[in-house]
């Protein structure tokens, strides 16, 4: 590993100075991530600031009925406080499905939004990759691309985003609060993360040594019911091949008054699904309907060669999301 040196921040503002005074550092939370990828040598940070102890772990209800979520708070902590399991069971969902036990014990929300893509050439410093080294090439568009993006790729980048948490976020309408050195602003979960387009290696909108202080949750729509399913190889301790997360609330005569649908798995972003919200709203909430939108939002993908299966898999599961909603089942997390 290349050496570095390493500081432990006192503030969030105080991070942030430190960060402006290093222009190649990098914030440390929980590590899962950032310290794979240095014993790899994809990151090579010269200074690290440690943001894990900084005071941003309280999951505070907002005055609106919302919820705010320092950066902090630690994934496993997430997904069982109270509130998340009862009005956001998508998010507490999601968070479940992501890593182990163990992982999910050190990382934290921050870290989890910007952890960066499972694709193997972007881990292999032999294989040119323009995420890793902007003009090189990208090996995964020709070569194995069997869990790469369908939606949304570029001839420069085929990755995808592998966070299932950060996808419930964008069908929850989230909002990012961020730090930086000229001061703080929002930005909408579902607008963080960026398509590839020619740079590839700008995973988010998040500017140099900005910082995410916490994330905003609005109270779910009345009514509303949430889930989210993912499909992967193993049942646990794997990435999504697609997952979907689904928010949805249908009135008394089954006219569907708001939907929410995100995919994983399928982008270089959580996909928020714009144009199948647009078929859900004002409809009828059956599985004609959601089969539907699921198709109107697909018609875009553009798979590759080996991962055509991809687009039944993501349209099935937003069907079959979407049909549990309209069902008697109890809306919780497994386990709670
Ligand atoms: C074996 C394995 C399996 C996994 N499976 C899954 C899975 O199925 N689903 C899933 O979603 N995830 C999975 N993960 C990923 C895991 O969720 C992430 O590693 C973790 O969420 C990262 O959080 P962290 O706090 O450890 O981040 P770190 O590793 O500390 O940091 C990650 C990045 O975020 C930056 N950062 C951290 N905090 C902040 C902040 N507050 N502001 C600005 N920048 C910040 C760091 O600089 C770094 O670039 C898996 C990981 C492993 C090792």
């Amino acid at each position: 590993m290349k050496p570095f040196t390493f500081e432990r921040a006192t503030s969030p503002e105080q991070a942030v100075s430190a960060f402006a005074a290093q222009p190649h550092a990098r914030f440390l939370a929980g590590g899962t991530n950032l310290v794979d990828l240095m014993k790899l040598g994809v990151e090579t940070p010269e200074h690290l600031i440690d943001v894990s102890r900084l005071p941003l772990n309280d999951i505070e209800p907002t005055a609106d009925g919302g919820l705010r979520v320092g950066a902090n708070v630690r994934n496993s902590d997430l997904a069982a406080h109270t509130t998340v399991c009862r009005s956001y069971p998508a998010l507490a969902q999601a968070l479940l499905a992501g890593a182990s036990g163990q992982l999910r014990n050190l990382a934290t929300t921050g870290g989890n939004l910007l952890q960066r893509t499972r694709c193997p050439y972007f881990q292999d410093l032999s294989a040119p990759c323009n995420k890793r080294e902007p003009g090189s090439g990208c090996s995964a568009r020709e070569g194995v691309n069997r869990d790469m993006a369908v939606l949304g790729h570029s001839e420069h980048c085929v990755a995808t985003h592998p966070s299932d948490m950060a996808v419930a976020l964008a069908a929850y309408d989230a909002q990012l609060e961020l730090l930086g050195p000229e001061g703080s602003r929002t930005v909408p979960a579902a607008e963080f993360h960026r398509l590839p387009e020619d740079t590839p290696q700008r995973d988010t909108v998040l500017r140099p040594g900005e910082l995410i202080s916490h994330v905003t949750l609005p109270p779910p729509p009345a009514g509303a019911r949430a889930a989210y399913r993912k499909a992967r190889d193993r049942a646990s301790y794997a990435f999504a091949l697609a997952s979907a997360a689904a928010v949805l609330a249908v009135d008394g005569d089954g006219t569907v008054r708001h939907a929410a649908l995100a995919f994983g798995g399928l982008a270089h972003r959580p996909w928020r699904a714009r144009t199948a919200e647009q078929v859900l709203t004002g409809s009828r909430a059956d599985a004609e309907t959601f089969a539907r939108a699921a198709d109107a939002e697909l018609a875009a993908a553009r798979p590759l060669s080996d991962n055509a299966f991809k687009v039944p898999l993501a349209r099935n599961l937003a069907v079959h999301t979407l049909t549990a909603l309209t069902g008697d089942a109890p809306n919780r997390p497994a386990g709670t």
